[in-house]
């Protein structure tokens, strides 16, 4: 809980408000602890009313989504759009498709993607969206027609300047083309800059698929460099997970020499001690959709495990948590740390608990939080908005080496932060004040909207 009673009141009203709402109360807190170190320098927070504004959403928007599954039954999914705050730019961040989608999940998303996004030094603001649809087990035709239903209610609410969704869980180019697709047909214009994780042949980026998992691997090195003059070369990885930013986090982490040897899925994990064949893992995930045990039986040596936490049993140097929210709780962050890990860096948006977090700071274990560490996916994705406004693409060379700065000055400007306010170190409190105070200032030199 902060000390500081502002905070506290303010905190106290986002529970009473919303008191269904546990992952963004979560959220809330987490970013309220770090701010706590600010609030002696900065009175002009509470006098304007700066923290209330701040937890609120600016517009959430909910909606009806009908569709025509394959046996000619209509279905009725519920379809969302947080839009948080626009302060320093458009909002901007992903769809989530899983059953499990609801408002409190997507308040933690979106609040969670402002900081993010301001982090990355690009002119973006914090958004997130999505649906309770599942699209495992379904058809391409069903997934096309949710898809074009989802976005005949969004295109009115989305563009350019407003606000540019892209993909998270469940959403991937496939139905982030049959979006694009839809908002075009509405809307009779080639707003390429409207989506992004666009395919390549009509307005995508290159870098942008890899990007997240890439990202994480560039801040994860920086940060090993920095704090422990250190690197991945040689060090055993696990990656939970097996989606976009787990497969491409195994990608650039075996790049830089480390060795992954387990990733999941919701189901199970599979264990390979003499490092994840990659092309396998694509294989299956990537063009035929399948589960992650189908490669133990495709490997020899590896071996598949029922239960998706089981992987944490497994010793390791560097833990990367690529899966979904609240994935570590207090006892894998104690099994983690006893296994000898060195660092933690997390790929998926809150995979750790806050009882988690505090047994890795506790045990002096690195410890990069999501929005910093993952913040690569969205960075590429204003790389793809920056070259559609210029109808432009830069080499697969040239996004890399941006992503990889990019990645490099998020990491110094959380720690610089965490040094300036006292908590060396503290790469959490450093991410959350680093990518505060540029969006407070732009709030406070905009009046108060
Ligand atoms: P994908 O849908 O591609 O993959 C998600 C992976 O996580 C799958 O292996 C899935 O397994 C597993 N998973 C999902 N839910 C659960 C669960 N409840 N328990 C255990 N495993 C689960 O998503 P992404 O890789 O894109 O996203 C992963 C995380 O990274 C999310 O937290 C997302 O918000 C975050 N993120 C993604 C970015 C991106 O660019 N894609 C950018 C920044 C953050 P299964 O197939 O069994 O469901």
């Amino acid at each position: 809980m902060p000390q500081s009673a502002y905070l506290k009141r303010v905190y106290e009203q986002v529970t009473q408000r919303d008191p269904d709402q546990k992952e963004f109360q979560q959220a809330v807190l987490e970013v309220l602890e770090g701010l706590d170190l600010m609030m002696s320098r900065h009175p002009e927070y509470e006098e304007t009313g700066l923290i209330e504004r701040f937890v609120e959403p600016e517009r959430v928007i909910t909606f009806r989504v009908p569709w025509v599954d394959d046996k000619g039954v209509v279905r009725v999914n519920r379809g969302y759009r947080v839009q948080f705050n626009s302060a320093i730019g458009p909002y901007k961040g992903g769809l989530r498709f899983h059953p499990t989608v609801n408002l409190s999940i997507l308040k933690f998303l979106g609040f969670e993607q402002i900081l993010k996004n301001s982090l990355t030094g690009l002119p973006i603001g914090g958004g997130k969206g999505g649906a309770d649809f599942d699209p495992k087990g379904k058809s391409e035709g069903e997934v096309m027609r949710f898809c074009q239903s989802f976005m005949t209610e969004l295109n009115r609410h989305i563009g350019q300047f407003v606000d540019v969704p892209a993909g998270d869980i469940g959403v991937g180019g496939r139905e982030i083309g049959y979006l694009f697709g839809q908002y075009k047909l509405i809307r009779d214009s080639y707003d390429a800059a409207v989506l992004t994780g666009k395919g390549l042949d009509f307005g995508g980026s290159l870098v942008r698929t890899e990007a997240t998992g890439y990202g994480l691997c560039y801040l994860t090195n920086e940060m090993l460099n920095c704090m422990k003059k250190d690197s991945f070369a040689g060090k055993s990885v696990i990656i939970s997970g097996s989606g976009n930013v787990a497969i491409f986090a195994t990608e650039k982490a075996t790049q830089l020499g480390a060795k992954v040897i387990a990733l999941s899925d919701s189901n199970g994990y599979i264990h390979d001690p003499k490092g994840i064949n990659l092309d396998v893992v694509k294989e299956i995930k990537l063009k035929r959709r399948g589960r992650i045990k189908e490669y133990a039986s495709e490997v020899p040596g590896s071996a598949y495990t029922e239960g998706f936490q089981g992987i944490w049993n497994i010793p390791c140097d560097i833990a990367m948590p690529c899966a979904t929210q609240n994935e570590i709780d207090k006892a894998i962050a104690e099994k983690i740390v006893k296994n000898g890990a060195i660092a933690v860096a997390e790929g998926a948006n809150m995979p750790s608990r806050p009882e988690a977090i505090e047994v890795f700071q506790k045990a002096g274990i690195l410890f990069a939080p999501a929005k910093a560490a993952n913040a690569g996916g969205v960075a590429t994705s204003a790389l793809e908005m920056s070259q559609n406004s210029m109808r432009y693409s830069w080499t697969f060379e040239e996004v890399d080496a941006k992503l990889k700065d990019i990645m490099i000055n998020i990491f110094h400007n959380a720690y610089d932060a965490a040094e300036e306010y006292g908590v060396p170190g503290d790469l959490v409190a450093g991410a959350n004040i680093a990518g505060f105070r540029k969006v407070a200032s732009a709030m406070l030199s905009q009046g108060i909207v």
